[in-house]
Order: structure tokens, then C-alpha cells, then sequence
């Protein structure tokens, strides 16, 4: 099966704090990925919650999704071939002390969990979640 061409990204809001969301998009830009939806918005508890419900067991979870909520985010759906593999090289390891030299977390993170940008971990989930972001009129 040939691989998607579409990705989920959150930037985070530690980053968002920090005024990374230009460095951050250039980055993506300048990787290949083009824009396909974009929007500027803060999660409630229940939309952070649901969003990382896969972690409702782990230790880290009300943090992160204290994390997710304590300020706003930018959601984009990106687009480019391969586009879930190459994002998660271009993003790094999620803790930035294991990211490569070049990533997105080892520029930008602070954290483990204050580590500035999401990213889509499979096609089947870059679709769910960015239905969860945007509607169709929101996409180009
Ligand atoms: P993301 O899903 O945000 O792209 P990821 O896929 O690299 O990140 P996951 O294992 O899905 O990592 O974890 C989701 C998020 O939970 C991480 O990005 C980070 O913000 C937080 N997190 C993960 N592990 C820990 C941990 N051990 N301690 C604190 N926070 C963590
Ligand atoms: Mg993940």
C-alpha cells in the first residue's frame, strides 16, 4: 500500500510562547511540506484529553494535558510525499536530548513534554486527527 501524503501537526504551547511558530514553519517549509489547512486555537480539557487518549494510562497524562491547555497551539494538516515518516525525521526524537543535530526538537524543545511540536504517527491517525481540526471548508 502506498504511503499517504498528509500529516498532523500541533505546534505546542511552550512554542507558541516562545515565538517559534515562524522559525518552526520554516523549517517545515523548507522540508517540502506544503500547507493544507492551518488554524490558531487553544484546547479545552476535553479536546486535549481526547485528542492523547491513547496515553490515558500513562504516568505523564494529566500532565500533558495540562501542558496542551495552559495556552494556544497552531493545528496544521501538511502535505508532501511520505509525508508521516519524513515528519517525524524533520521533528525529531521526542525527548529533545535524544533529537538529532537539524530537527525541529532539538532546535525548539524544551522538554521531554514541553517539546514544541506534534506529529502524526501513522496515516490511518494524520486522518483522524486532522478531522478532529478541521472540516472540509477549512481545507484547501
Ligand atoms: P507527539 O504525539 O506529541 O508527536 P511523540 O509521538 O514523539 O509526540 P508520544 O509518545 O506520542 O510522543 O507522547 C505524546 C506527548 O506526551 C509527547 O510529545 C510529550 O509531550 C509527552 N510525553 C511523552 N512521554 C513523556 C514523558 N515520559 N514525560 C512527560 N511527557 C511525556
Ligand atoms: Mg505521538
Amino acid at each position: 500500500m502506498s504511503k499517504g501524503n498528509k500529516t498532523l501537526t500541533m505546534i505546542k504551547p511552550d512554542a507558541v510562547e516562545n515565538n517559534n511558530i515562524g522559525g518552526i514553519l520554516k523549517m517545515i517549509n523548507e522540508a517540502g511540506f506544503r500547507i493544507n489547512a492551518m488554524k490558531y486555537t487553544r484546547l479545552t480539557q476535553a479536546q486535549a484529553s481526547q485528542f492523547y487518549a491513547v496515553h490515558k494510562e500513562r504516568p505523564f497524562y494529566n500532565d500533558l494535558v495540562s501542558f496542551m491547555t495552559s495556552g494556544p497551539i497552531v493545528a496544521a494538516i501538511l502535505e508532501k510525499d511520505n509525508a508521516v515518516e519524513d515528519f517525524r525525521k524533520l521533528i525529531g526524537a521526542t525527548n529533545p536530548a535524544n533529537a538529532e543535530a537539524g530537527t525541529i526538537r532539538k532546535v525548539y524543545a524544551e522538554s521531554i513534554e514541553r517539546n514544541a511540536v506534534h506529529g502524526s504517527d501513522s496515516d490511518d491517525n494524520a486522518r483522524i486527527e486532522g478531522d478532529f481540526f478541521f472540516s472540509s471548508l477549512e481545507r484547501s
